[in-house]
Order: structure tokens, then sequence, then C-alpha cells
């Protein structure tokens, strides 16, 4: 794993979509929820001010962005409301993708998931480790102040479900099915992409599969990830702002 610096400008020739991953890459990690009763309050982040002018200055060079995460599209278009004309928006760990209005399905969930969600909202009635189930189509999520395995015994007893922690919440999906890779593969067939055509950052474990299904790999954590580079963690710019900045100095014809 080479550290972003070391990118040239030949090796942006062929790529001409950038995937990005949300949390701890475009806007910084966690989601705050709070559940009373049939009350959910959702803190939203907004991506800031910097990555707009970016991002509008990627899709004058003419590249396509993808922003890739767990989160429901309600939640993404109103984090990225300032950008949605120059984006797509693959939601829930690539169940579907959002882009100029237009909805693309790649996933029905539906039947599978249907019978887990009573026992796991059994399970959360009364429990204190419980925050919220945060609301979702495909996918579901159940926000708790630490792991609960009682969460993980309900879903291995299904077959073919799995839970992904990520710190903060449970995600329950369909194992191999709903992935984040998945999508992107369903995403390079609407914009008629090769893989090599594809650049892709995330900072978590569950961004690997995401990661190896693109030709070019950016870790954003390299603790956690790998990729054909990595960006170190400097001060307070974000990974995705790092990149950019990268590919927009290349680009502008600087080194
Ligand atoms: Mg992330």
């Amino acid at each position: 794993m080479k550290p972003l610096e070391q990118i040239s400008k030949k090796e942006l020739d062929k790529i001409k979509m950038i995937v990005f991953d949300v949390d701890g890459v475009l806007v910084p990690r966690g989601t705050r929820i709070k559940q009373v009763g049939h009350t959910t309050t959702l803190e939203t982040k907004v991506i800031k001010k910097r990555q707009i002018a970016q991002i509008k200055e990627l899709h004058m060079k003419r590249f396509l962005i993808n922003i890739s995460s767990s989160r429901g599209l309600y939640m993404m278009q109103e984090m990225f409301r300032e950008v949605l004309p120059f984006v797509s928006l693959t939601y829930e760990c690539g169940s579907a993708t959002w882009h100029k209005g237009k909805i693309y399905q790649h996933v029905n969930s539906f039947e599978r998931l249907r019978s887990v969600f009573s026992k796991l909202e059994k399970a959360a009635e009364k429990n204190k480790n419980v925050k919220g189930f945060e609301p979702k189509e495909f996918i579901i999520t159940i926000h708790c102040k630490r792991k609960d395995k009682r969460f993980e015994e309900i879903v291995n007893k299904e077959k073919g479900l799995c839970t992904h922690w990520n710190g903060e919440a449970y995600d329950v999906l369909i194992k191999k099915y709903q992935t984040k890779a998945v999508g992107l593969k369903h995403v390079m067939k609407i914009f008629k992409l090769k893989r090599e055509n594809v650049m892709a950052i995330g900072d978590n474990y569950n961004d690997h599969e995401l990661l190896q299904a693109s030709g070019m790999p950016i870790s954003a954590d390299k603790s956690r990830i790998k990729g054909k580079f990595h960006i170190p963690l400097k001060g307070h710019f974000l990974p995705a702002d790092i990149l950019m900045q990268k590919i927009l100095s290349l680009k502008r014809g600087g080194v």
C-alpha cells in the first residue's frame, strides 16, 4: 500500500467514476438517534461547503461520483442536497441507487427480512441498551449503546442472514446479497463502466468488498482496510477531502 501522494496523473487516466463511503470519509463518523415509543429523532450531518465545491469541480472535470452508504435514501438526500445534480446515491448497503430522481432497485429483501423484524422488535422492547431502529427500506438497523448478543443470536438462527456491527449499530442483511460491492456492480452496469474505470474509497472493515470490486481501491484507514493507496490521517481534513484535493491538483496539471 503506497501513500496517496505517490499516485500519478497516468494512474487516473482510466478512472471515470469515484465511489465514496460516507461515514469517516465524506463526513465524520457517527449517527445520533433517539427513539421514545413511536417517536424517532435522528441527527443529520450535512456535507461541508468545501466538499460541495470539490464535488462540483470533479463533476466539471467529467468524473462520475457515486456515494455508497448503509444509510437510508431520505437521509442521504438530506446530507447531500447541495450536490444531488452531480452524484448518484447507493443506499442501504448496495440495495438500491438513486440518480437524478430515478431509483434503481438492486435487491428485494422483503420476504427474507419480514419474519426476523418482529423477533428483533420483541428483543428490543424494554432493552435499555437499545437506542432505536433507524428507518430503513431494505435492511434493518438497530442502534445500541454497545454490542448485544441477543440480536446476533436471533439473526444467526435465520439462514442466509447476517449482522454487521459498526460500533454504534447493527445492520441486519442478506449475506453476500446486500453489500456495497453488489451495489457497485449494478452501478457499473447503469453507467457502462468496467472495474478499471472505478476508484473507491472506504475506511472500515465492511468496505473491503466494495474496494476490491473497484480497480483503484483507496484506504482511508490502513489499520482496518487494504487499498492500492492509503490516505495518511492528517490534521482535520476528511479522507475524501484529501483524495479530492489530490485528484483535482493532478487534473489541473499539478504534481
Ligand atoms: Mg465508513
